[in-house]
């Protein structure tokens, strides 16, 4: 599944090149997770000011409106001036003056949503939720640490609800807990200041880090110029069960927290 640093590529990798664009038409394929929410013919003539993120969430703003582009379990994104011919597995295209976006999403899980407004109660329902963005300004320390006391949840399920802090998904929370030496399963509000703040300092080192990478190699992962990222190759746990821990040479353990696979030391994350 793309996680947060796998969109934040895939934003890199068109952004600047659709700045400017106008939409020239718009095709979608079989429907996704939720409907387009305009008239495919309203979009045409609009223009792509920029391509900026929220969570997981893309967001292609228009000089008027916004889609709100998300990809889903399996989805892609393709952006360029001439694109082999669509297939089966390819439910929304924008044709703009600068080139086609495609969204390849095998899974239709993903979607692309029109709203008029970041403040709209349209954008509002899919972006209200989430909590602060772990790669910016707002992300804190000990505000974070605050907001951990308040759960009772397993540390892991809490930092994959997305609603204290956004886009810490299934790969990048399992690698966070074993850089900052937490056991996943931990009570939330058990933390201590000191190890929720080498917690918070985990998060944004392995983000960044899956960023400067260029996104993991998840199956269906690569970036709208087709490049694949690289992440995986080297993660600490992350599907690892089994072998060698790479700081201490215990066998990796996986368990199941909420229908999601969690891989951790139990030599490096005693508690
Ligand atoms: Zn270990």
């Amino acid at each position: 599944m793309p996680e947060l640093p796998e969109v934040e590529v895939t934003r890199r990798s068109f952004a600047d090149r659709i700045a400017g664009a106008s939409i020239l038409r718009v095709q979608m394929g079989k429907p996704l997770r939720w409907p387009l929410g305009c008239e495919e013919a309203a979009l045409q003539g609009r223009s792509v000011v920029s391509v900026t993120r929220r969570g997981k969430y893309l967001l292609l703003n228009l000089d008027r409106g916004v889609l709100l582009l998300h990809l889903g379990m399996s989805g892609s994104l393709q952006f360029d001036q001439v694109l082999p011919a669509r297939g089966v597995h390819d439910h929304f295209e924008l044709l703009t003056s600068r080139g086609t976006l495609r969204l390849h999403d095998p899974r239709r899980f993903g979607a692309v949503v029109y709203a008029d407004a970041l403040d709209s109660a349209t954008a509002a329902k899919l972006l209200g939720g989430l909590g602060v963005e772990p790669l910016e300004g707002g992300f804190d320390p000990l505000a974070f640490h605050r907001a951990l006391q308040l759960r009772r949840s397993a540390i892991k399920q809490v930092l994959l609800a997305g609603d204290i802090v956004v886009g810490v998904g299934n790969i990048y929370a399992s690698e966070a807990l074993f850089m900052a030496g937490i056991r996943p399963t931990l009570r939330a509000d058990r933390l201590s200041k000191p190890r929720a703040a080498r917690l918070h300092m985990a998060i944004v080192q392995v983000l960044t880090r899956a960023v400067a990478l260029g996104g993991s190699t998840l199956r269906d992962f690569s970036s709208a110029e087709g490049q694949s990222g690289y992440f995986q190759l080297d993660a600490f746990v992350y599907g690892r069960d089994g072998n060698p821990c790479r700081v201490c040479g215990t066998p990796v353990k996986a368990i199941r927290q909420g229908q999601r696979s969690t891989f951790f030391c139990t030599t490096c994350q005693k508690n």
